[in-house]
C-alpha cells in the first residue's frame, strides 16, 4: 500500500460506526440501505484496500451514489472525511477495471482546454435546442448517460449558442481609478451554460472598483477528481496555477462556490510534490469565492432600481460545508435596499445537483430535489438565489417541475439588478 492508500486506510480506520451519520445522509434517507452512507462508504473502502473485498457492482453502484455532499462529515463525532474516502474507493474503481473511453475523452482532452471543448458544447446546443438530441438518442447515441436521459433533457430548456468569454470582448472591465487587480477564474457551467451570470458579476465586480482580468483558465479539475480521476484533476490543477500565476493578480474571485472550493483545495492534490504544494498554497491565500470578496463593497441602491420582495437563499454544499461560506451571501442579500431575507429551511441540504449526479442518477436525484422544493414552498419566496451553476440549473428546473413561480438566480444577478 503507498503512502497515499495508506493515509485513506487510516481515514477509514477512523469510523467507530456509531451510525450516527444515518441521520444525515440524502441517500440513506432515500435507500434505507446501509451502502448508502458514511458508515457503509468507509468499511467498503476499508475491506477493499485490505484486499477482502472484490471490485464487482455491489460495490460500484453504491460508491458512485453518493453525493460527496459532506452531511456525513459534519455530523461525524471523529470528523472522518468520508468525500475523501469515497473518492479513493471511485479511484481504486477505475484504477483496477477502468473507466469508459469517453470519461476520459473529456477529463483528459476537452475539460482542460475551453476552446477544445467549446465545438462540442456547441453541436449539444445546436442539438438541444433544434431537438436533434432526441433523433440522436432515438438512434441509440449518447448511450451513455443513461436511461432516463429523456427526462435529463428536461433539466435544461436551452443552451445558449454563444458562451461567455465570446461576450466578455464587449465589457469594459478596466474601470478609472481602479486600485484592485482581480483574476476572473471562470466556471465552465457558467461559460458554456449560463453566460449572463458571468456577465452580471464582472459588472458587480467593475462597479465596486475592481479591474477585472478575465483568467483563461480550463476546468478547475473538480468533475474529474469527483469521478475519482486524480491523474486528470492533477494536470488541470498545474494547469491553472500556471495561468493563475501569470496574471499575478491581487485575488483570484470566482462566482461558482464548487470552483473556488476545488482551487482551495489544489495543495491537497500535490502532497508527493513539495515545491508545486507551497505554489498551490500560495494561490489558495489568493482565492474568493464572489460573495467572500464582496463583503464590505456593497454599495447602495443605484435610483431608478426599485425592489420589493422576499428573497431566500440556498447553500451549495460546495461553499457551506467545504468552505464554511454561509454569513456571507445572506449578509449581502439583507443588504440589499427592498429585499425581505427569508432563511430557507435545511438551506444546507443537498439539491441533488451533484456535479452530473442528477444526469447519472436521475430519479435518486429528483427525489432529492423534491424535498427542496418542499422547503422552498414553505418559504413563500418570489427569488431564491445561490451560487453555484449545478444548483442554479436544479433549483430552476425543480421549481419549474414543481410549478413554483419562484425565479432563481445567482446572487451577482440580483445585485446587478439592485445595486
Ligand atoms: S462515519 Fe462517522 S458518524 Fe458515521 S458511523 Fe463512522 S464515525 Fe459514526
Ligand atoms: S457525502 Fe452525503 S451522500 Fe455521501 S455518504 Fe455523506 S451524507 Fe451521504
Amino acid at each position: 500500500m503507498d503512502e497515499a492508500l495508506k493515509a485513506i486506510y487510516d481515514e477509514v480506520s477512523k469510523c467507530n460506526r456509531c451510525g450516527f451519520c444515518q441521520a444525515h445522509c440524502p441517500i440513506f434517507d432515500l435507500t434505507g440501505d446501509e451502502r448508502n452512507v458514511a458508515r457503509g462508504h468507509n468499511v467498503h473502502v476499508r475491506k477493499l484496500l485490505e484486499g477482502a473485498l472484490e471490485m464487482g457492482e455491489d460495490f460500484k453502484d453504491p460508491l458512485f451514489e453518493c453525493l460527496l455532499c459532506k452531511a456525513c462529515v459534519a455530523n461525524c463525532f471523529p470528523g472522518v472525511r468520508t468525500d475523501r474516502n469515497v473518492i479513493a474507493g471511485r479511484a481504486e474503481y477505475i484504477k483496477r477495471v477502468g473507466q469508459p473511453r469517453l470519461m476520459r475523452f473529456l477529463f483528459h482532452r476537452l475539460l482542460p482546454d475551453h476552446a477544445k471543448l467549446a465545438p462540442y458544447v456547441r453541436l449539444a446546443a445546436v442539438g438541444k435546442n433544434s431537438g436533434a438530441t432526441r433523433l440522436a438518442r432515438a438512434m441509440g447515441i449518447l448511450s451513455w448517460f443513461g436511461k432516463d436521459l429523456d427526462k435529463v433533457e428536461g433539466i435544461l430548456e436551452n443552451l445558449p449558442t454563444s458562451f461567455f468569454r465570446e461576450r466578455a470582448s464587449r465589457l469594459n472591465l478596466e474601470p478609472p481609478h481602479s486600485k484592485l487587480r482581480l483574476a476572473y477564474f471562470v466556471g465552465c457551467g457558467f461559460n458554456f451554460v449560463l453566460p449572463q451570470v458571468s456577465e452580471a458579476t464582472l459588472e458587480v465586480l467593475v462597479r465596486v472598483g475592481a479591474s477585472v482580468h478575465v483568467a483563461d483558465n480550463g476546468c478547475c479539475g473538480l468533475p474529474a477528481h469527483g469521478y475519482g480521476d486524480l491523474e486528470a484533476a492533477r494536470k488541470m490543477a498545474l494547469k491553472n496555477l500556471e495561468i493563475l500565476e501569470k496574471i499575478d493578480a491581487d485575488v483570484v474571485v470566482t462566482d461558482c462556490g464548487s470552483c473556488s472550493a476545488f482551487l482551495k483545495e489544489y495543495p491537497e492534490l500535490f502532497v508527493d510534490d513539495p515545491a508545486l504544494r507551497e505554489r498551490a498554497q500560495k494561490l489558495v491565500k489568493k482565492v474568493q469565492e464572489f460573495s467572500e470578496f464582496m463583503q464590505g463593497r456593497l454599495p447602495g441602491a443605484a435610483p431608478g432600481h426599485p425592489f420589493s420582495g422576499k428573497v431566500t437563499y440556498h447553500d451549495p454544499c460546495h461553499m457551506s460545508r467545504y468552505q464554511g461560506i454561509t454569513k456571507e451571501p445572506r449578509n449581502l442579500l439583507k443588504g440589499i435596499p427592498g429585499v425581505s431575507y427569508v432563511e430557507l429551511p435545511e438551506a444546507d441540504r443537498c439539491c441533488g445537483a451533484a456535479g452530473s449526479y442528477n444526469i447519472m442518477h436521475y430519479e435518486q436525484s429528483m427525489k432529492v430535489l423534491d424535498r427542496k422544493m418542499e422547503m422552498l414552498k414553505k418559504t413563500g419566496a418570489d427569488i431564491l438565489a445561490t451560487e453555484c451553476p449545478g444548483c442554479l440549473i436544479q433549483l430552476s428546473y425543480g421549481a419549474r417541475r414543481a410549478g413554483l413561480g419562484t425565479r432563481v438566480v445567482h446572487l451577482s444577478e440580483l445585485m446587478r439588478e439592485m445595486i
